[in-house]
């Protein structure tokens, strides 16, 4: 039986330099990277630069060539170090676009996108009547064809972007690799260009590896998201779990912005634990098991808390009590800070009836919104 996934990325190591050096002394820019996409996905890399996102992808496409590990995309093994396959970039058939896009700027919108399917030995090419369908049928889904004949050079930042995207797309490649192709482009059309490019991956059906370090890019566009940190995969999952249940403190921050309280297992029961933080008790919902005594993180996004008004405030503060240290008022919600003991929240609220620095309120949550968060073991 085949593999279902259509990439299939298993134990890989990438160093640069260290040739010489056994495994165990080399430092590595990825270790151990395990990954999957089924047919269709849009997978993202997500992660702080520097944290081996374009070697995974450069990987994947054949640009690099890793130290351990396996790659297969529909059943074909590209890499595997113990069999010794490592196919050439260009035999892989794979489609890639990189940040700078890489336009030739002497040829027209055409020719740009014709590009991959007329280099080579004349024999290789396809015929030429194949070669015009595959460019119309790339310009149009990339609605480019009425630009065809313009010189790339006059196009726009997001046209320049669409046909980087149609080359990729003419050679009709199983898997789309794109490293953040959307970093050049100035911020409302970036956003723009999300849900396009979103709207392009989902109507031609190809499997798709995005990388990017920008969350809500991540968070807009993905089936699923891998989060990476130092060269290894922290999570995968879907963006509402990765957002709801982060596995890891370092996920948590990086996605979304979190309030992080260190806790200490009192009870649970089923899923829901019982946490004793310095703030006051909370209970939350958790997937791990943990037994009481287990010191946890409770991750609480800013839009999961109520801030309620405490009216005649005792000088001694309850519990989840404390005072309103600062607003920024954003349209439709207002951004506060909320000193509790010796920690600041962040609370994004309505600004239907804003609060005002220096109101005594008390923090409430919905279980739903607390997620626990296991701590690394050290
Ligand atoms: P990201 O794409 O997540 O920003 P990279 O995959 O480019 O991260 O880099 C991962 C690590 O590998 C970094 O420490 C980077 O400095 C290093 N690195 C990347 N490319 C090279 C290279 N060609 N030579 C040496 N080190 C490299
Ligand atoms: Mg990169």
């Amino acid at each position: 039986m085949g593999n279902p996934n259509l990439l299939q990325v298993d134990g890989l190591y990438k160093s640069y330099g260290d040739r010489k050096k056994e495994h165990s002394k080399r430092q590595y820019a990825i270790a151990d990277i395990n990954l999957s996409a089924v047919p269709g996905e849009f997978l993202t890399l997500l992660g702080p630069s520097g944290c081996g996102k374009s070697t995974t992808l450069r990987c994947i496409a054949g640009l690099e060539a890793p130290n351990l590990g396996k790659i297969s995309v529909a059943d074909r093994v590209l890499f595997s170090s113990e069999t010794g396959v490592s196919m050439r970039a260009n035999q892989r058939g794979l489609g890639m676009v990189f940040q700078s896009y890489g336009i030739w700027p002497h040829m027209d919108v055409y020719k740009n996108a014709a590009f991959p399917l007329l280099v080579g030995s004349r024999s290789s090419r396809p015929p030429a009547k194949q070669v015009r369908e595959r460019v119309e049928r790339a310009l149009e889904v990339v609605q480019l064809s009425a630009f065809a004949g313009r010189s790339a050079t006059a196009l726009s930042g997001g046209q320049q972007q669409r046909l980087a995207l149609a080359r990729a797309l003419v050679m009709e490649p199983p898997l789309l690799l794109l490293d953040e192709p959307l970093s050049n482009l100035d911020a409302r059309l970036r956003t723009d260009m999300r849900f396009e490019l979103k709207r392009l991956q989902h109507e031609i059906g190809v499997t798709t590896v995005y990388v990017t370090h920008d969350q809500s890019e991540a968070l807009a566009m993905s089936t699923n998201i891998a989060v990476m940190s130092n060269g290894k995969v922290e999570q995968v999952g879907a963006p509402s779990e990765i957002y709801t249940a982060p596995a890891s403190e370092f996920v948590a921050r990086f996605v979304g912005s979190s309030n992080l309280v260190v806790g200490t297992v009192s009870s649970a029961s089923g899923d829901d634990l019982v946490v004793k933080t310095p703030a006051g008790v909370v209970t939350a919902t958790s997937q791990v098991d943990l037994s009481p005594g287990s010191e946890v993180y409770i991750s609480i996004r800013p839009e999961s808390i109520s801030l309620v008004e405490v009216d005649n405030p005792s000088p001694e503060l309850g519990e989840w009590e404390g005072m309103v240290e600062g607003t920024a008022y954003l349209g439709m919600t207002v951004e506060y800070r909320v000193r509790v003991g010796d920690i600041e929240w962040t609370v994004v609220s309505s600004s239907e009836k804003p609060l005002p620095v220096g109101t005594v309120v008390r923090l409430e949550f919905a279980k739903h919104g607390c997620a626990v968060v296991p701590m690394a073991v050290k």
